[in-house]
Formats: C-alpha cells, structure tokens, sequence
C-alpha cells in the first residue's frame, strides 16, 4: 500500500514494555509519561509535539527478548496534562503529574518484527542518513533508551520498505475489518463485491455527531435535510482528508463537513469539490452547484483540508 503523508502529518515511534498503565491508560490506547523527569528536565516533551492525525509506530520489548515492531496507530488528539497516576505507572509511579496522548485505529502487524533485524538490514543507509534523536543509536546497532521518538520522512520510508519485505501492511487489520463488513452488506444486498472506501463504513465519531447537531443535518452543499419517519433529520458526515490509511486524515471538526447522501457519495469519488474561494466545483460544469456558493458558511472549516481534497481527491 502505497503512503501519501499528509502536509502536516509526522510519525513518531513509541519503544515500550508491555506493562503500560492499565485500564484508561493501556498499549495501543494512550502514549503517556511523567511530565517532569525526577531533576525537573522535559525529557518526554516530545509528546506535547503530536498532532491528531500523527501516526504512531509501536515498538513492544519483552522481558528478555528485544524491540519489536508491533503494530501502527493514529493519534486522536491532542496531548493533556493530569495529575491523576495511571492504574499501572509501573517504574514511572509517584510522579506528580503525566502527559496523556490518546491514540485511535490501532491496528497490530500480521507479525512481530525485529528492530534489530531493520537496523542490521539498513545500517549503511542509517548511518549515511545519519539522523540524530531518532529511535536508535548513532551508530545504528541498537535502540536507544527513549520512549517515544520523532521519525522524519526518510527513515519512515525505509521502515515501509523494511515492513513491505516481511509481507506486513501498515493498518492491515482495519482494511480487512472494513472490507469484511462491505463483503457482508453487499451479499445481503446480492450485489457484487465492490471495493468501496472505508470512510462509509467508520461509525461515526463524537465530533461528527457534534457537527451533525450543531448543523441540523444540513448539507452543506445544497443545504437539504432529510426527515426520518420517525422525525429524526439524517446527514452523513464526511472527512474532507479521509480517515483511511490512504489519506491519514485527522478526525478533527477542521476536516469534517455534513452533506446528504448524494453529495456525500460526490465528495467521495471526487465528482465534487470546495476551492479555496468556498466556492462549489463540480466535474460537471453544468451541474446545478458548479460555481454555487455554500449553502452556509462554516468558519471552523480547515482550508488546508478543502485544498487536500481539491488536490488528492476530486476528479482523481
Ligand atoms: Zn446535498
């Protein structure tokens, strides 16, 4: 699967122990540190750097055993300061307060894979790259000792090609979870097996239901909407950069926009657009909203992500 990272979208990667704060504060579910180490040092500031939308490699190292690659997420929002201690701090108990990043779609690899084996099978391209504060050492032979670690672009497509090698696909589990209920639906339906995308198919979250509310299930293209029997109003809510693993959008209010089925279905397959003017793009100039205004205007609209469909989505 190819990998298209957004603008404004890092990786990062997290070298942990399976011992990670228990319930409320688990692997794969939250990254979280002390805030202050013990002399008073931002050692874990990195973490107030994440961004939602970020993706996150995990890296898990065993009693006895080393690090392992073991799985992918995204984050989902953005870091928080507590002074509440996780249920399981493990050798960072006592603290007085903890960062909390939480995290979405984790999705673990097929198989674990040795850090070690990528960092021997890469070593002359690590060390020419020659990258510093990243997730191993300077001289490429181990990891080093940091819980979480910036990876910057380069060494981000080494790993693909590294994973790529060893026949694991980056958020493998949701594709195939999401395809095996497309497969379900259309055999109900007797239809043939589309590869549709996976947006459709994502319940929605906490903020698309907040906007549905807030926008009265109003498209925000033809400004319709649609009355339930049983009096409710239905609208669809849409990621301009879309959550799939293709796009990496963040599931944020800035990315999100509501729309009817019909537009919703044209945003998906790029029939139709916002340019930067807010003004409606139609692939069909004829089309009865090609040039139209919005139907109402949404300042907490994130241009960057108007223009990221404008760019990888519409008439693609
Ligand atoms: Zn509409």
């Amino acid at each position: 699967m190819p990998f298209h990272l957004g603008n404004d979208q890092s990786v990062y990667i997290e070298l942990t122990n399976p011992i990670h704060g228990g319930e409320g504060w688990d692997f794969g579910e939250f990254l979280w540190s002390p805030t202050r180490n013990n002399i008073g040092g931002d050692s874990w500031g990195i973490l107030r750097k994440l961004k939602p939308g970020d993706i996150v490699i995990h890296s898990l190292k065993f009693p006895g055993k080393n690090h392992e690659f073991v799985g992918v997420s995204l984050v989902k929002g953005k870091c928080i300061e507590t002074c509440s201690e996780p249920f399981n701090p493990g050798r960072w108990k006592g603290y007085y307060k903890y960062y909390k990043v939480p995290l979405q779609f984790y999705s673990p690899f097929q198989k674990p894979l040795s850090v070690k084996s990528f960092l021997e099978e890469f070593k002359d391209q690590l060390i020419f790259l020659n990258i510093s504060n990243t997730f191993y050492t300077k001289d490429a032979k181990k990891c080093c000792q940091k819980y979480v670690a910036s990876v910057p672009n380069v060494l981000f497509n080494l790993l693909i090609e590294f994973f790529e090698k060893n026949n694991v696909t980056l958020f493998e589990h949701i594709l195939l979870q999401d395809e095996g209920e497309n497969v379900a639906s259309e055999k109900e339906r007797g239809a043939p097996r589309v590869k549709t995308t996976i947006e459709r198919t994502i319940r929605d979250t906490a903020i698309v239901k907040e906007l549905k509310k807030e926008y009265d299930n109003r498209c925000q293209i033809c400004g319709r909407k649609i009355i339930l029997p049983n009096g409710n109003g239905y609208s669809e809510g849409h990621h301009l950069q879309k959550l799939n693993p293709q796009h990496l959008g963040p599931d944020i209010k800035e990315n999100i926009i509501i729309l009817c089925p019909t537009h919703h279905a044209e945003f998906d397959f790029g029939a139709i657009g916002i340019n930067s003017d807010y003004r409606i793009v139609h692939i069909d100039p004829n089309n009865e909203f090609n040039g139209a205004q919005l139907a109402y205007s949404r300042k907490d609209l994130g241009e960057i992500y108007l223009h990221y469909h404008m760019k990888k989505i519409f008439s693609k």
